[in-house]
């Protein structure tokens, strides 16, 4: 087993001398070394940190223990101080991405990106793809990729940098159109959005592309159900690696090796932590808890001690690959997709994906949870292969009623199967809105 290109990577990054091994203790020294000209710099250049910053001395941050005393940042802060986090002039921003938020707010949260900020990113792309394809290889993007230094395009770029040939077709809509563009390469890897990948693989129209015929598959989102890796493996027989980002780690943030166990992070761009979501407490690697992360190389919009949402955990025994890089586990979902049910009880996105996923028909669904005289009901609408409708609708309660994780929210009646529907368009996604359950109780 090849160990994970990213090493190497962050070895040159961290400056070591030649013949010198990267160490854990060398990769700590350098984190924190950027986390005291981070929190500089972002004092001294930005109005919002000024403030958030005012009792931090960067000098003083001994260790990682007193790094965990700054000031977390959260996504409502990106919504309404944005721009005052800014560390340079607008004019040095080369990009600007706008994210729609499925909070009842309806503000967008606008993240800001120097030209270095994003070469950054396309670096980290060109050596995370190594993991998968060979020079001389395509791959095909259906991630959005039609504006300069969309992802699509930033990936792209550090593919050609790896001599692998990019064929960006944005997110997938037309399936018939899409499983023709992937027969027209041989033995192509797929860059994509889990349920859009998985929409592509199933269904008797899914085997016009043959098992085999798809080398490796990399399904980028925050959040990726275990169930639809499963399937792509049986139904195309390739390799799935998966990639852990968001905008707001610029994009890039992990990716996994070919032992295919968590994600490596760009540990010379980001530092992670886990936290306790209740208490802020940072917790110690093996215990599940909010991923948050510090940017320590980003010029135009820092983040410092980023609460993201996700709940994974660092896994803490090392990487069959061999590398001194840690690994951030499975992302097991997220704190605002979990909803509270009576009786102490909750109910959350991903054990739904879990559950709903190994369905044969199933491409895509949406749930919500209302509430009925006093009782919660969930109501599911599904995105299946054309003619599934009766058979999967017939599956559903039976599988929700059986599954390990939800069947007690049944038993005990904290919740009832309402509706089961179909959406026969399915859902349109750029990749950038999280699937969530809507709670419309309470209103
Ligand atoms: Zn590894």
């Amino acid at each position: 087993m090849r160990k994970t290109p990213l090493e190497s990577w962050i070895r040159d990054k961290i400056a070591c001398n030649a013949g010198e091994l990267l160490t854990r203790d060398r990769i700590e020294a350098y984190q924190l070394e950027k986390l005291r000209e981070t929190v500089a710099y972002a004092r001294r250049m930005s109005p919002f940190y000024r403030a958030s910053l005012a009792g931090v001395d960067g000098r003083k941050l001994e260790d990682f223990r007193t790094f965990s005393e700054v000031p977390f940042t959260t996504s409502d802060d990106i919504r309404s101080d944005g721009l005052k986090m800014l560390c340079t002039s607008q004019d040095e921003i080369e990009r600007v991405v706008t994210l729609q938020t499925s909070g009842t707010t309806g503000e967008s949260k606008r993240l800001f990106f120097t030209a270095e900020d994003l070469e950054l990113t396309v670096d980290f792309f060109r050596h995370g793809m190594a993991t998968m394809v060979e020079p001389g290889a395509t791959v095909i993007i259906f991630l959005p990729g039609e504006r300069p230094d969309s992802v699509g395009d930033l990936l792209s770029r550090g593919l050609v940098r790896l001599g692998v040939k990019p064929v960006v077709r944005g997110p997938v809509r037309d399936l018939a159109a899409e499983r023709a563009e992937i027969l027209r390469h041989a033995s192509p890897c797929l860059v994509g959005i889990p349920t859009q990948i998985l929409a592509l693989a199933r269904g008797d129209a899914g085997k016009t592309i043959p098992s085999g015929w798809v080398k490796s598959v990399l399904l980028s989102t925050d959040y990726v159900p275990a169930a639809i890796e499963q399937e792509l493996v049986r139904l195309w027989g390739c390799r799935v690696f998966t990639h852990y980002g968001m905008t707001e780690t610029g994009l890039g943030g992990g990716v996994e090796c070919e032992a295919c166990d968590g994600y490596h992070l760009r540990e010379a761009d980001l530092y992670t932590e886990i936290i306790d979501p209740e208490t802020g407490r940072p917790l110690p690697d093996g215990t599940p808890g909010e991923v948050v992360f510090t940017t320590l190389t980003r010029q135009g919009m820092p983040l410092l001690r980023y609460r993201t949402g996700d709940l994974a955990r660092i896994l803490p025994t090392p990487c069959l690959c061999g590398t001194v890089l840690k690994r951030l586990g499975r992302v097991q979902g997220r704190i605002a997709a979990t909803l509270p049910l009576q009786q102490g009880f909750t109910i959350g996105m991903a054990a739904l994906d879990e559950a709903l996923f190994p369905i044969a028909g199933v491409l895509n669904f949406s749930a919500e949870v209302s509430e009925n005289d006093g009782q919660d009901q969930l109501h599911i609408c599904l995105q299946v292969c054309d003619g599934e409708e009766e058979r999967v609708a017939r599956m559903i309660v039976a599988t929700l009623f059986q599954n390990e994780a939800l069947a007690p929210l049944f038993q005990q009646k904290v919740l009832t199967v309402g509706s089961v529907t179909f959406n026969r368009e399915g859902w349109s996604s750029n990749g950038t809105v999280k699937r969530q359950i809507r709670d419309s109780r309470f209103k």
